[in-house]
Order: structure tokens, then C-alpha cells, then sequence
């Protein structure tokens, strides 16, 4: 008998400019098949973790590397929307997979326009010219209802960005247990749509870009503030929030902490290579 154990792997953090200490988008939810004692199945062993990616900026491939992951055991990815810092991961990430003889076929989801922007960078670079696996990229638009793995269904919804970007919610499939929930929102300004996205998850991701000091910057790009992100958190009743999208101007997570913490007391900010043991 096997079970599952879920984890969060962030492998990127950053906002549109990268940092010394962040990245561009990416994060990981990792699921490792165990045995009854809880240890892990040995790698390699059939498959034995699998991987959802969660947006895929410039530079994740190396972190996912660095984390111990494998990019075989990415089994999709979602993409948010299509700004340079959640997508242009891609081709290298795919790449890689076809030199490392990847076999499996892969599924990309996003937003309408994915498919051109893959081709067109299909056709200029050749990217995984030689790959011995499928690609299939589906584009999606907001309430959708999908299972990407036999452990996670999934649900979009519309945010409200400069373009248009999906939220994600991820839910284990029905299995007796408990269902757990993950939401992760990608690039918005506060809408119904994150609050309902965010309904009593386990765990929302949530962007936080701007500091309230900058907020008419926020309106203006269509970001969020912590304090925001913190009263979508409190108004869905989510369990845990994880602020991300971390702006390159602010030296520390210290002030974002202390905008959230008064609305919603469970926040912590993302850094590379943070990692969330889920259970
Ligand atoms: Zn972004
Ligand atoms: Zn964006």
C-alpha cells in the first residue's frame, strides 16, 4: 500500500525584475509516492514523485535542478498569463527534458495566445528539435474544470491583470481523506474571482508586488499590496498565506509582514528554495 505526501517547492519568487536572492515565477507542488511507514519510495523507483509546476519564468530550470527535483517528474505545467516573468522558462525547461530522453508526453495549460507564443518559439529556436515526447498545450479561459494528474483536479478562474492571467486551484482527488486545497492567484489586482478562488484553502499563494506606500503604483499595473492579499485570505477563510511576486526594491520581507499580519495572522513571504511540507 502507497500513500502521498504533498509538498511546495518555490523555486522562483520574484516580481518582474529579478533580485540577488530571487528569481522569476515558479513553484513547484511536488507529490511523493510513499510507502506505509511514510518513507519515501526510492527515486527513480516507477515514477515515484511527481511534479505540477506552477508558471515558469527565465532561470527555473537550474533552481529546479538545485532542489533536488528531476524535470522528468514535471507532469504539467500551468501557466498563469503570459508577461516575460511567468512564461519565459519554457523552452529551456523543454529543452532540457528532451536531452535527458524524457519520454512521457507533457501538458502545458494558460491562457489564450499560449500556443501561438509556443510556436513562434518552436520556429525560431528549434527548441527539442530530436524530443521522443508529446507536447500538448491547451488554452484555457476562466471556470474550467480539469484533472492534470490522477492526484490533482484543477480549476481556473479569470483574475484581473493588464492581460489576462488564471488563477489556479488545485484540489487532491476525492480518496476518503481529507481534500486538500492549494490556490495560487499569479499576477491581479483584488477581485471576487481571487476571493472565490482562495475558499477555504489549505494554502493560497497569493501576489504581493507593491508595499501599501506604493499602491496607486499597484492599481496602476494591476498588482496587489499584502494588506490585500491578507483580507482575500481572511474573507475566503484559507488556512495559510504564502505572499509571493516579490518586488526588487524592498530589502526585506519584514514590512510586507507587517501590512498582512494585523488582517490575517498565518502569512509568511516566499523566498528561492523555500519548501512547505504539506502532509
Ligand atoms: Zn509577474
Ligand atoms: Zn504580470
Amino acid at each position: 500500500m502507497s500513500m502521498q505526501r504533498h509538498s511546495l517547492k518555490f523555486f522562483g519568487t520574484s516580481a518582474a525584475v529579478p533580485s540577488k536572492e530571487r528569481g522569476f515565477s515558479c513553484i513547484g507542488v511536488i507529490s511523493d509516492e510513499t510507502n506505509q511507514s511514510g518513507a519515501p519510495i526510492e527515486f527513480g523507483s516507477n515514477g515515484s514523485t511527481s511534479c505540477i509546476l506552477l508558471d515558469c519564468g527565465d532561470g527555473s530550470v537550474r533552481r529546479i535542478i538545485q532542489s533536488g527535483e528531476s524535470v522528468l517528474s514535471i507532469r504539467g505545467i500551468l501557466i498563469t498569463h503570459l508577461h516575460s516573468d511567468h512564461v519565459s522558462g519554457l523552452a529551456q525547461i523543454i529543452e532540457t527534458m528532451a536531452i535527458e530522453k524524457r519520454e512521457q508526453d507533457l501538458m502545458i495549460y494558460g491562457p489564450k495566445g499560449l500556443e501561438d507564443y509556443f510556436v513562434a518559439v518552436e520556429r525560431s529556436t528549434r527548441v527539442a528539435f530530436n524530443r521522443n515526447f508529446e507536447i500538448q498545450i491547451k488554452e484555457l479561459s476562466g471556470r474550467e474544470h480539469f484533472s492534470i494528474s490522477s492526484t490533482w483536479n484543477v480549476k481556473t478562474l479569470a483574475m484581473n491583470h493588464t492581460i489576462p492571467c488564471l488563477g489556479y486551484r488545485l484540489e487532491t482527488a476525492k480518496e476518503g481523506g481529507e481534500i486538500l486545497t492549494l490556490a495560487y492567484t499569479g499576477d491581479t489586482v483584488p477581485c471576487g474571482e481571487v476571493e472565490e478562488l482562495a475558499r477555504a484553502a489549505r494554502v493560497l499563494i497569493h501576489e504581493a508586488t507593491f508595499l501599501r506606500k506604493d499602491l496607486p503604483r499597484a492599481l496602476e499595473t494591476k498588482h496587489s499590496v499584502p494588506s490585500q492579499a491578507a483580507e482575500i485570505a481572511r474573507k475566503a477563510m484559507a488556512s495559510r498565506l504564502i505572499l509571493t511576486h516579490v518586488n526588487d526594491k524592498y530589502e526585506s520581507p519584514g514590512e510586507m509582514i507587517e501590512e498582512a499580519k494585523p488582517l490575517f495572522e498565518n502569512v509568511q513571504v516566499a523566498f528561492d528554495g523555500l519548501r512547505i511540507d504539506l502532509g
